[in-house]
């Protein structure tokens, strides 16, 4: 077993350490203030090669292995969520969805502009009535000739207002349940297709959230990603890399929450001596640095089997579900270290409180995480009652 990362690997993780706290960390506060969802700093994103990192380089991604795509998710997750959002999206649900399911004319079509950032993208997949239970889905999809006519909403859906392209899945038969699943990759200037900005959320506030309507939206035959019948697969291979993300990102907050608490618990004073000299202060301490690192190396699992070409959806939830649910406690703990002060936005804890608690929800919430993991361990399915 080797834990040490490659020179190469160690030079993108510093480069991604330098850009998030030039270019990232500064605007970060201003940003979630002012719900500002700055398309300026997404375009430095993908001028930096993080908006396609994991795509070939023969489509105009940066064709890196998937740790070192955890190491710079980690780095941008660390300095903003809202921005770690983006990368999630357009280069795990987006882009590598194409890369896997894509006809060779959608990856020529997409992927350069997408790994640019030309063009961003969203992944439709949760509805109003359509949750956990990602397989019901309500929005439908009817043959006509040479194409299709897509219906129906879709919510909580993350860069759906500034997306060129929705990743929609639609029932074509409802008959055939899951089976019947597709998924189309939908210009948004398409007529019928709208969208409304979600307001009024707890944290992300620099992301940009929206819900979409499709009013009979006509696409043609080379909008369908895949076979029909593949939207389940295609949808939960997308949830596969979006989950790793956002694991990667909360090893980010979890690192954050701990570097800011050191330097706080060394520098603030109270019975004459920093408070880092207490116990209890180094026992909070303590615990974010446990947490952080199990975080961290599950993460590294998760991606290293995926750079073998190994099954990784096990481990890809387990170190969601760990990492997630650490970045909750990090963040927390963190502003304990912070006393009031971490109660404002003066310090980064604040906001890492706010924003990681999506991370437990979306890309499949940790009780959906949890069986996954315990239909693993035990061959029987939870996860749809029988
Ligand atoms: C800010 C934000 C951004 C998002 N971005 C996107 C996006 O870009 N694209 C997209 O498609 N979606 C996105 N989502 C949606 C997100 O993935 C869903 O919110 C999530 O999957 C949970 O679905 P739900 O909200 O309908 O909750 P529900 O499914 O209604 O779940 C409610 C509760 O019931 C529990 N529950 C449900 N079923 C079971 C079960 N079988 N066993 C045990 N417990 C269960 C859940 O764990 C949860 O605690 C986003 C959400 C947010 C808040």
């Amino acid at each position: 077993m080797d834990f040490d990362l490659s020179d190469e690997q160690q030079l993108i993780r510093e480069s991604a350490r330098e850009f998030t706290d030039k270019e990232v960390v500064p605007r970060a506060r201003e940003n979630d203030r002012n719900h500002h969802f700055d398309t300026e700093l997404v375009g430095k994103l993908a001028h930096q090669g993080y908006l396609g990192a994991i795509v070939p380089k023969e489509y105009g991604g940066a064709g890196l292995d998937y740790v070192s795509y955890a190491l710079l998710v980690e780095e941008i997750g660390r300095g903003c969520s809202a921005m770690r959002t983006v990368v999630s999206v357009q280069t795990s649900l987006v882009c590598s969805s194409i890369v896997r399911w894509g006809s060779e004319e959608q990856k020529q079509r997409w992927l350069p502009d997408l790994c640019t950032g030309e063009a961003l993208g969203c992944f439709g997949l949760t509805e109003p009535d359509t949750g956990s239970d990602a397989a019901n889905q309500k929005t439908r999809a009817r043959k006509t000739d040479g194409g299709w006519t897509i219906s129906g909403a879709k919510m909580w859906i993350s860069m759906g207002n500034h997306a060129k392209v929705a990743l929609i899945f639609a029932q074509t038969d409802p008959e055939l349940k899951h089976r019947g699943l597709a998924a189309f990759l939908v210009p948004t200037d398409t007529k019928g297709f709208s969208t409304q900005e979600i307001h009024g959320k707890m944290g992300l506030h620099g992301s940009d959230t929206a819900s979409l309507a499709l009013d009979d939206v006509e696409v043609s035959d080379d909008a369908l990603m895949g076979e029909v019948g593949e939207g389940f697969k295609i949808a939960m291979s997308a949830l596969d890399s979006g989950r790793y993300s956002v694991a990667a990102g909360c090893v980010g907050i979890c690192q954050g929450s701990l570097e800011a608490s050191v330097a706080y618990a060394k520098e603030r004073e109270q019975f004459d001596r920093p408070i880092g000299s207490f116990q209890l202060v180094q026992a909070m301490i303590a615990d974010m640095r446990v947490q952080t690192d199990a975080a961290r190396l599950l993460v590294w699992r998760a991606g290293y089997l995926k750079d073998q070409g190994r099954p990784s959806t096990t481990e890809t939830s387990i170190a969601k579900l760990y990492a997630t649910e650490a970045g909750q406690n990090c963040s927390h703990l963190a502003i304990q270290v912070h006393g009031g002060s971490g109660y404002v936005d003066d310090h980064p804890v604040e906001r890492y409180y706010r924003d990681v608690r999506v991370t437990t929800l979306y890309e499949g919430t940790s009780q959906i995480q949890k069986l996954i993991i315990g239909r693993a361990e035990t061959g029987l399915n939870a996860l749809v009652p029988s």
